[in-house]
């Protein structure tokens, strides 16, 4: 073969299977929160691919543990004792609540463990009968058959066929409405901290105690889903470090990796022994490379220095979406935490999310949005306030050329 395939946006409806359909910027190359395109155009980014890039593009110390451990070894079997893996894991321990840790390559599967090992704890120690699920309305754990019925959205579950059963969902922070569903055959009850997709929706501080509270009363096991909401995003290692609630297992992938995939479960000792030998696996799981990198994300980002910075980005945030706001009168509030947020369109722009993505991506700014009626923000952890200065006045570019449209 004589150089490389021209690649374009047509190239993609082409050899693609359609179940995305992405912008027809095609991203080449990024250093920090700076992205550039094939056509050499400059992008700030907001985005941090969906609450992946935590510590931007290409930062120095994920570079040289990727450089390295490629240079050593890149895979090894789960039937041999894998260094980088054991460093990773002893470092969550020690990090975390949690004793235990199963490796995964994505956030779904680290959900998908952890639903199973719910319910065969339930069944080793309480019997056939307990094995409900209880999740929320808007939550999402992934789109493996298991996870995304346990998510909250039918119509992501919906035209496969018969789902896994008992499965059942409350509403999102009525604990009312979860005391109507849990009883001695529930299992576990899952939770995400501040739900993601659903439309940056944090749970209330009393929501999660009284959650807890529930399980403890009925032997049910908190599942936290902290897949977005983990390592450094809200301004903790992991959110639950806010409430003073402990979960039984929490799950963790998108930036942990900081864009190298890997995802993991972790629990208690107690919990854990019900994973025996061969109840569940995965090929990939616990890769040396995903874990060098991942190593390397937790040590940059685990600092009281970083915690308080992603504070002070919030802030920025929060001033500068409330400056441009204040000018165009666009969102009725800005929810979430650290860099997590969602600003939420008031009533006049409901449902139009997508045309402030579409304008901010035209003025050289990558935003998210989370539904129809939220535009998110999950950039680096590291953004510097140039960065965040500078891209919200290109979101304000994009603003105006909406609301004058
Ligand atoms: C993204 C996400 C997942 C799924 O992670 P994948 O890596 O895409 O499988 C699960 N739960 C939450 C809360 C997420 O935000």
């Amino acid at each position: 073969m004589t150089g490389q395939l021209q690649v374009n946006r047509a190239l993609f409806d082409e050899v693609m299977v359609p179940n995305y359909a992405p912008a027809g910027i095609i991203p080449v190359q990024g250093k920090g929160s700076r992205v550039w395109d094939q056509q050499g155009r400059e992008y700030i980014d907001f985005a941090g691919g969906i609450a992946v890039s935590s510590l931007g593009h290409c930062h120095p110390a994920l570079v040289n543990a990727l450089k390295q451990q490629a240079d050593k070894l890149w895979h090894l079997s789960n039937v041999m004792t894998n260094e980088p893996a054991l460093r990773l894991a002893k470092k969550l321990v020690d990090a975390t609540f949690a004793d235990k840790v199963y490796f995964a390559n994505s956030g779904a599967e680290a959900n998908e463990a952890a639903f199973k090992l719910a319910r065969r704890y339930a069944l080793d120690k309480f019997g056939t009968d307990k094995d409900q699920i209880i999740s929320f309305s808007k939550s999402f754990h992934g789109r493996t058959f298991f996870t995304v019925t346990v998510g909250g959205q039918a119509a992501y579950s919906d035209g496969f066929g018969p789902k896994p059963g008992a499965v059942l969902h409350a509403e999102f922070n009525n604990l009312d409405s979860v005391k109507a569903l849990i009883s001695d055959k529930t299992c576990a009850v899952v939770l995400e901290p501040i739900q993601g997709e659903g439309g940056i929706i944090p749970a209330t501080a009393d929501f999660i105690r009284g959650v807890r509270e529930l399980c403890n009363k009925h032997n049910a096991l908190l599942v936290l889903d902290e897949v977005q909401t983990g390592v450094g995003r809200t301004g903790k290692l992991y959110a639950y470090m806010h409430y003073g609630v402990t979960p039984d297992i929490l799950t963790t992938a998108k930036s942990l990796g900081g864009g190298f995939p890997v995802g993991a479960m972790l629990t208690t000792n107690e919990i854990a022994s019900h994973l025996k030998v061969g109840t569940h696996g995965s090929t990939y799981g616990g890769n040396p490379l995903a874990c060098a990198v991942a190593e390397a994300v937790l040590d940059t980002v685990n600092t009281a220095d970083m915690m308080r910075q992603v504070l002070e980005n919030e802030q920025l945030f929060r001033d500068e979406l409330q400056r441009i706001n204040a000018k165009y009168q666009v969102f009725s509030e800005v929810r979430g935490q650290g860099m997590l947020l969602g600003a939420v369109l008031n009533d006049k722009f409901k449902g139009r999310s997508r045309d402030f993505f579409l304008a901010a991506a035209e003025h050289g700014l990558m935003a998210l949005v989370a539904g129809a009626d939220v535009v998110r923000f999950a950039p680096s952890l590291v953004i510097t306030g140039d960065d965040i200065r500078q891209g919200m006045q290109r979101f304000e570019q994009a603003v105006q050329q909406v609301v004058n449209a």
